[in-house]
């Protein structure tokens, strides 16, 4: 379509121009290859089909060009074929501008917008005029559904050229029907809302109702969740996370994903640790203050991005504040399969580290503790953690991003081949 719009709009003065202003290199390249047949994709053809308005521009006999605003019902520019277009012309206000000057010439350029999505099609085309006539039948075609008023005649475009504009300076703007769609989606939303409160239940495969809730750090909640109907929840293996909906305070509905704390081979039930963000907009804030016990929610199988590697080499895992979900799992699935391992555990007070008194009963050999806002504790020396991991050793990294990236560094500083280097993020 480059060439047929350079063709026409890339005068001698506006060359001129662009070379002036350094813009010729690029713009050249429009003006290579074969000459075109113009054709208007399927996609041109639904945005001229939706529109309900557009802007003419055609050339009076005097040279003046002359702009004309025509609206009518979504849809009045009818797509009669690849390369033709064309509208029915009401009676208007008779001085006949636009309608003299294409008898005069019949060149016609058109901008068609689209002010939400905030698009931009130019077209550049040969308009002929038909009446009751000279061509009853396409006038015919041209006519909007449900039009009352008298069509005076039709304006039928052969199209030479298009272009779409760049966004950038096309302000959002929205009809009147466009505002009572948006306003009757957010009632349908708040409607919902204020029938299932918070709620939500989602509309994943598997019903689950929580059946407990503990409080296991500051800010950290463990649910419990168990089939509704009583029957056996999908096993899954440590690292593995199920995905729970939320209905955020603005009505939206949404998901977040938490990791399985134990790992279990089959029956139930699932437990996850939530982290209140504390984001009044946040889904975990929601969680913290309308999730209660007997309350229903849906979930989908549980997924596993970060697995534990199935050998005997020995584990290093390093968590960071509630980075410590799946690598509890670990913990747990190592000292079933009686495997060496050891965790590094860092959080910024034993209040805020969720499981700190679990993990120090169930292997405080193998865990490592650090607390970083807290005076006389140790804090977490990377470096000397993964210098003196044993030999061989997988490493499994989860927790802030800060703690991620510098694990990965330190890893990669220390020449840790990548395949022994697992993480997850929970961004
Ligand atoms: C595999 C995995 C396991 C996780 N495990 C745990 C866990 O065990 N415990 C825990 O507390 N957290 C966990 N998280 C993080 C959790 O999913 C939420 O991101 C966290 O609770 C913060 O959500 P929020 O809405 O309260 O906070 P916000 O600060 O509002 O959300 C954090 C940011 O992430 C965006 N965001 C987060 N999730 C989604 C999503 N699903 N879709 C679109 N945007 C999203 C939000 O828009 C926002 O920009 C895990 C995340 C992943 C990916």
């Amino acid at each position: 379509m480059a060439k047929a719009f350079a063709n026409i709009s890339f005068t001698p003065k506006v060359k001129e121009f662009q070379t002036k202003m350094s813009s010729r290199d690029n713009y050249q390249n429009f003006e290579l290859g074969e000459n075109e047949v113009v054709a208007l994709s399927e996609f041109e053809k639904q945005f001229i089909g939706e529109r309900d308005s557009f802007y003419q521009a055609t050339i009076a006999e005097n040279g003046w060009p002359y702009v004309q605003h025509r609206g009518g019902p979504a849809g009045f520019i009818k797509i009669l074929d690849d390369h033709t277009i064309g509208y029915a012309d009401f009676t208007g206000n008779r001085q006949y501008l636009s309608v003299g000057n294409l008898l005069g010439d019949d060149r016609i350029s058109l901008i068609l917008m689209d002010y939400p999505r905030r698009q931009r099609l130019k077209i550049w085309g040969r308009a002929r005029l038909i009446d009751e006539l000279t061509d009853s039948n396409l006038l015919a075609q041209l006519e909007p559904e449900d039009s009352r008023a008298p069509i005076e005649r039709g304006v039928v475009i052969t199209v030479e050229a298009f272009d779409w504009n760049c966004p950038k300076y096309i302000t959002p703007r929205y009809t009147q029907s466009d505002v009572n769609k948006l306003l009757a989606e957010a009632k349908s939303s708040s409607d919902k809302k204020a029938i299932y409160g918070y709620k939500y239940a989602g509309n994943a495969a598997i019903p689950l109702t929580i059946t407990d809730i503990r409080q296991v750090a500051k800010n950290i909640r463990a649910y419990e969740l168990t089939h509704s109907h009583g029957l056996d929840l999908p096993g899954y293996e440590a690292g593995s996370h199920i995905t729970v909906p939320v209905m955020l305070p603005d009505g939206s509905e949404t998901s977040r994903s938490y990791s399985l704390i134990s790992p279990h081979k089959n029956t139930g039930p699932y437990i996850i640790a939530v982290k209140n963000e504390g984001h009044d907009q946040g889904a975990s804030k929601v969680i913290h203050q309308h999730w209660q016990v007997g309350m229903e929610i849906t979930t989908d199988q549980p997924k596993n991005y970060f697995s534990l590697h199935k050998d005997n080499r020995p584990a290093v895992l390093i968590a960071g504040g509630i980075g410590i979900t799946p690598i509890k799992a670990m913990v747990e699935e190592l000292l079933s399969r009686n495997s060496s391992f050891e965790l590094h555990y860092t959080a910024k007070l034993s209040s805020e580290m969720a499981f700190y008194r679990e993990l120090l009963e169930s292997g405080s050999e193998y865990c490592h503790f650090y607390f970083s806002q807290q005076t006389n504790s140790q804090r977490l020396d990377l470096k000397k953690v993964l210098s003196k991991a044993p030999e061989q050793a997988v490493f499994y990294f989860c927790g802030p991003k800060n703690l991620l990236d510098a694990s990965i560094r330190m890893a990669n500083e220390l020449g840790i081949e990548r395949e022994r280097i697992h993480f997850e993020s929970f961004q």
